[in-house]
């Protein structure tokens, strides 16, 4: 019996890692083929679970799954389908409008069918900041949205218990710090890429203004990040350091770039792409701060392929409730440690026989991410006030 059930799922796993999908033809004469859909549809499912911002534990089936229906029913609706509609990708929603990037590179202003908002219940905005949409043109460069597809790769936040969708279909996530002014803080890049973990996006590390020391200073850094399998560059966006590297990471992805003002992301971006010519705003030296200027999420295309978004101010990504059992999961570099502890259920702050103390006792483990990993478990709140 449970041979046979087990040799099932090997099964399973071969049809998976099989050859693509055969054709409609092929399928309705094969038995195996309900079976492998069910299968391909659990797995974009499991996908999209993780990468909706919940956690392993906190996370609940629904919520993403929702996301996903919502799409599908607009799919479903009348009128949709037909060759009258275009595929496009939305770049910014400005309140009930969105500028949607047609086939042809050129925007067009779109309304959303008022069907497709009266289906939007749980979230606030029915469309988002880089969905791909079908809309149908309804004047010079207008049109409306008939459809939205299912998104992938969500950064969002909730807020009033609806979860607010800031951007969608992201590939990766570049964390910027500055090696100076502001002062580098580890404890804020770790925690993005704690969040980059959770929610399944590649994360990237940035170090700009590396003309402002010697490189060599930050190479006990850079390594931990290296030999944890993370990118990381060293920049310098006046420079121009490092800006063909993050070209080369950017090109045809999605990327969202995250770090506190003043490190220097409109500065880096301006580097990238010459023409862009955004405004960089001078950091002054009584209040290391600056200040937010963006407030919406907007999709900006680069001409050698693939999209950057700037965020909206970091406030609002202090997003997704983490809760405290995950972050050690989320440490790539202490979750192989902590399955090794004596207690199952080990905090790995104050218990005996923990791998992960141990390992940092024994040098294994960096001492500087562990104290990050206790901080970012015991207080949201410090970490957060600080880089606001
Ligand atoms: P943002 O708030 O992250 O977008 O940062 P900005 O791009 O507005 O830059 C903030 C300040 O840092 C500006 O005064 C920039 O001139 C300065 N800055 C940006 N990149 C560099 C760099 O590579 N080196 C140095 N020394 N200053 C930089
Ligand atoms: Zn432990």
């Amino acid at each position: 019996m449970s041979e046979r059930k087990k040799k099932f799922r090997a099964e399973f796993r071969k049809n998976r890692t099989g050859k693509k999908r055969d054709n409609d033809l092929t399928r309705r004469f094969s038995d195996s083929a309900t079976a492998r859909d069910a299968h391909h549809e659990h797995d974009a499912l499991a996908r999209d679970e993780r990468i909706s911002g919940k956690g392993d534990i906190s996370r609940k089936r629904t919520i993403i799954g929702q996301t996903q229906d919502d799409a599908s029913d607009l799919g479903a609706m009348p009128g949709v389908g037909d060759n009258t509609t275009l595929r496009g990708r939305v770049l910014c929603v400005y309140g009930l409008t969105s500028d949607v990037e047609a086939p042809d590179g050129s925007i067009v202003s779109c309304a959303t069918r008022r069907l497709l908002k009266t289906l939007a219940t749980e979230q606030r905005h029915v469309v988002a900041a880089g969905d791909w949409v079908r809309f149908r043109p309804s004047g010079e460069r207008e049109g409306i949205i008939e459809q939205v597809e299912p998104r992938r790769g969500i950064l969002a936040r909730n807020s009033r218990g609806r979860q607010h969708i800031m951007v969608a279909n992201v590939d990766q996530l570049l964390v910027l710090g500055s090696a100076a002014e502001p002062y580098l803080k580890p404890n804020l890049i770790d925690r993005f890429l704690v969040s980059a973990e959770q929610v399944g996006l590649r994360p990237i590390i940035g170090i700009n203004k590396i003309d402002l020391l010697d490189p060599a200073e930050l190479q006990p850094l850079v390594g931990v990040y290296a030999r944890m399998g993370y990118p990381v560059i060293l920049l310098s966006a006046t420079e121009q350091r490092g800006v063909a590297q993050v070209r080369q990471l950017m090109a045809n992805r999605s990327t969202v770039i995250v770090g506190q003002s003043g490190v220097g992301k409109s500065s880096l971006l301006n580097a990238v792409e010459p023409d862009w010519q955004l405004r960089v705003s001078a950091v002054s030296t009584d209040n290391q701060k600056g200040r937010h200027t963006t407030t919406t999420a907007k999709l900006m295309k680069l001409s050698f392929g693939g999209y950057v978004v700037d965020t909206p101010g970091i406030r609002q990504f202090q997003l997704w409730d983490i809760i405290p059992e995950e972050v050690a999961q989320r440490f790539r570099d202490l979750r192989p440690f902590a399955n090794q502890c004596h207690f199952p259920n080990c905090t790995h702050t104050h218990e005996t026989g923990c791998a992960i103390k141990d390992g940092v006792a024994d040098g294994y483990l960096d001492a500087r991410r562990y104290e990050s990993y206790c901080s970012m478990r015991e207080d949201d709140e410090e970490v957060s006030e600080d880089w606001e």
